[in-house]
């Protein structure tokens, strides 16, 4: 049995201008090759896509193949093999059986490609690629690209991840849960890290949708250490902080997210507001802190009392999951 990912195609491969059908307007994201590369060791690729623009007339069903295989032809190139592209050319109103979000193009796959539906993935950038996983018994992942933002209203089933690319749903399918400890167990490990001579760098955050800044908070707390170990806040203690539209993604996904990355080695959930408990258990040599918060933050007399030192870093060229989520 091979695991699969049905890819949406516009909005999630390439942009989409509305019915797009002109060979000129291909485009892809960025970082799609990329993204698919990273998993094509571990997953067949087929693409799943509405085009009620033949049913009602905008283009036809050649104009559809032209594009297609052009969109196809380029993934080639790149060392991307799409198995199969599903399409559905019927008008919404013709009640049709092949409509995202109804399964029987997955069902058919399964059965050509011999895939095991529970641990394959549907991707894509409208909430009915959401409904066709959660139909077929896949697990889902929503994208903000495309029509992904305008849409996040009206999700009625939540996907098992949000992300802002394709190339960000790649962590998500990529998480090593090993890396994710309970507090009494990260406790344990530093204690044992810190007998064998291993300086310990500790950083925090909500980690909802990553983005660059996220990206080089990381990647300067772990230059501060040789292991790094991220405390996750809860979804409780994110509400608590953020109020109750976040966080976007649950913690067992952004921790997963997290233990993708291979700069962090370890990944911690914790409950409180703050994570001054978590680092009374880890007593790290160094904690991380954005520059924001100052050598006097509220970590500070425990990180202190137990040897350590705050380290700030500069808050990188001012992202914000805040900013990135305007207009959802
Ligand atoms: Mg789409
Ligand atoms: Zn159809």
């Amino acid at each position: 049995m091979s695991k699969a990912i049905f890819l949406d195609r516009d909005g999630t491969l390439n942009i989409d201008k509305g019915y797009t059908y002109k060979t000129q307007d291909l485009k892809f994201f960025p970082d799609v090759s990329k993204a698919l590369n990273l998993l094509k060791k571990d997953f067949k690729f087929v693409i799943i896509t509405n085009q009620s623009g033949i049913g009602r007339g905008y283009y036809t069903e050649e104009d559809f193949h032209k594009f297609n295989n052009r969109l196809v032809g380029e993934l080639e190139k790149k060392g991307i093999k799409i198995e199969k592209t599903y399409f559905c050319p019927h008008h919404p109103d013709d009640n049709c059986g092949c409509r995202k979000p109804n399964t029987k193009f997955v069902e058919q796959a399964k059965k050509e490609f011999g895939i095991e539906l529970k641990n394959s993935f549907v991707i894509g950038d409208h909430p009915n690629d959401v409904e066709l996983g959660r139909n077929a018994g896949c697990k889902t992942i929503y994208l903000l690209t495309g029509h992904g933002k305008k849409h996040f209203k009206e999700l009625k089933a939540k996907p098992d991840f949000t992300a802002s690319s394709l190339f960000e749903a790649t962590r998500f399918i990529n998480q090593k849960r090993e890396k994710i400890k309970t507090k009494e167990e990260i406790e344990k490990i530093a204690k044992e890290l810190k007998q064998k001579g291993k300086k310990i760098a500790t950083c925090n955050g909500c980690f909802d949708i990553l983005h660059p800044g996220h990206i080089y908070l990381l990647e300067e707390s772990k230059k501060q250490g040789d292991i790094l170990i991220v405390g996750l806040n809860s979804d409780k203690s994110v509400k608590g902080n953020k109020g109750p539209k976040r966080p976007i993604n649950n913690e067992n996904a952004r921790a997963a997210v997290l233990s993708s990355l291979d700069i962090v080695d370890y990944v911690v959930i914790f409950d409180e507001k703050t994570p001054i408990k978590l680092l009374g258990a880890i007593k790290p040599d160094v904690h991380c802190n954005g520059e924001e918060y100052g050598y006097d933050c509220i970590e500070a007399p425990t990180v202190r009392k137990y040897g350590g030192r705050i380290h700030l870093i500069k808050n990188y060229k001012g992202f914000s999951t805040t900013k990135l989520l305007e207009g959802i």
